[in-house]
């Protein structure tokens, strides 16, 4: 399959679970000759950066500014902004790794399905925040009326579903037919290590896995921010699915954030304060065995949309709230 064809696969079955949001462009840069279509695009939909593809010192071609979510129309001027992401073809073909060291070609393709599948989550989030600006108020960058949504949900929410979402439907995808699962296991999709890594560092046994983190031997405000925070966000995160639930994580906070902002959306679905679930999450890290797995409900393994429903984020409570308890039930389910 084209890349281009593989996209469409993907997006479709993130359509599927998460909802078609609109306004979401993702952009493939080559060279300057086979980009002009792009380029043509690009000018469209308001992009204000030069148009031309630079070689890095590494020998990388670039367009200047490219990147998903990020730059563009991402500041806040406007109150319905297109979300671009633009990957240039190299990385396309080989994401993270120089070619020399790259690994097999099944494992760079799940690497960009997870990353489309995390960016794409991303369009989702700020869908959902209308003109109010995702992020901190005291957040770089400008923006306005923010919702105060921290960094570590922003990309803790958007860190932990892509794993989720691969190791399930990684059978559906025409590239891996016949393949196993270890051939697509990237990322953090191994989530019970990443679990137990988590814990060991809460627990003052393991230095940080990056050397110039120090170890999260506490979850604090310091997360809040990108500058500051040196803990596992997703491992968080689904420590605040297992607490509350999926739904709440992914679709509950987000429901209420425009209205509510963050904090208060937050209590409303989770039920405590952050500040409390910061506490909890020491706790429970300190109190568990560093060795046992996480607990039923904490990964679950079935279709998301058995435990999430993304799709009646704008249905009236009654509804919203009858349906949370039957997700919960799946998520909670050990066979799931
Ligand atoms: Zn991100």
């Amino acid at each position: 399959m084209t890349h281009k064809d593989q996209y469409y696969e993907i997006q479709n079955n993130l359509n599927s679970i998460i909802g078609s949001y609109q306004k979401y462009i993702m952009f493939i840069t080559t060279t300057n000759e086979f980009s002009m279509p792009v380029f043509d695009r690009l000018k469209e939909v308001g992009w204000e950066h030069p148009l031309e593809i630079n070689i890095a010192d590494n020998g990388k071609p670039y367009l200047n500014r490219a990147g998903c979510l990020t730059g563009a129309m991402g500041n806040g001027s406007l109150p319905d902004p297109y979300s671009l992401c633009i990957m240039d073809y190299e990385f396309i073909q080989y994401p993270h790794f120089p070619r020399e060291r790259a690994p097999a070609l099944s494992k760079r393709q799940a690497i960009i399905y997870h990353g489309w599948a995390h960016e794409y989550f991303h369009h989702y989030q700020r869908s959902h925040s209308f003109e109010r600006s995702m992020g901190m108020e005291g957040d770089c960058c400008g923006g306005s009326d923010h919702i105060n949504s921290p960094a570590w949900w922003i990309e803790g929410a958007a860190g932990i579903f892509p794993n989720l979402w691969l190791r399930y439907y990684w059978k559906e995808f025409s590239e891996f037919e016949n393949l196993n699962y270890e051939d697509v296991d990237v990322e953090m999709m191994n989530l019970d290590h990443y679990y137990i890594q988590s814990k060991k560092e809460m627990q003052g046994l393991i230095r940080s896995s990056d050397p110039n983190r120090k170890a999260c031997t506490e979850f604090t405000d310091k997360e809040e921010y990108r500058e500051t925070a040196y803990c596992n966000w997703s491992i968080f995160n689904a420590y605040v699915a297992y607490i509350s639930s999926y739904q709440a994580l992914w679709v509950g906070i987000p429901r209420d954030y425009h209205e509510l902002g963050f904090d208060e959306s937050f209590r409303k679905h989770v039920g405590i304060t952050k500040e409390e679930a910061y506490e909890n999450f020491k706790i429970f890290m300190n109190a568990e065995d560093p060795d046992s797995p996480a607990p039923v409900g904490f990964f679950p393994e079935g279709p998301i949309t058995d435990y999430a429903d993304f799709l009646i984020i704008n249905s009236p409570q009654e509804i919203y709230d009858s349906r949370l308890e039957e997700l919960k039930k799946n998520q909670f389910r050990s066979n799931n």
